[in-house]
């Protein structure tokens, strides 16, 4: 489960890697040291960005669950929707921004420009 997780991000890292030297975005961290571990931080301008995949974090873009090990499942997403709002509302009571990109925003092009734009 965390292989599959764990590659899912490099792929959506890289992307939004891209997509930031397309709009010309700079100042941004990987890695950066911060509660909840971001995939991005921009510390100077204090924005946290995440890239959640749709599945995992519940996203209403997907309302396809699996068959098999419904209630696992169904509880996997509902403790990750969970964090996922503790660790934005932390986050933001220690004055960051906190910006969530959704997987299929970052692969529709108008949606996550108009996300990133302020950023800039
Ligand atoms: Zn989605």
């Amino acid at each position: 489960m965390r292989a599959v997780k764990s590659r899912y991000n490099i792929s959506t890292e890289l992307k939004l890697i891209q997509i930031f030297k397309e709009l010309g975005i700079k100042g941004w961290r990987r890695g950066y040291n911060l509660y909840g571990n971001p995939d991005f931080t921009f510390p100077k301008k204090r924005i946290a960005v995440f890239a959640d995949g749709c599945f995992w974090h519940g996203h209403s873009c997907r309302n396809i669950a699996p068959k098999d090990n419904a209630y696992y499942w169904k509880e996997k997403i509902r403790k990750n929707k969970l964090r996922d709002g503790i660790v934005s509302k932390t986050l933001r009571q220690k004055g960051w921004r906190v910006v969530r990109i959704w997987e299929c925003e970052i692969k529709n092009e108008s949606l996550r420009k108009l996300k990133l734009l302020y950023l800039v």
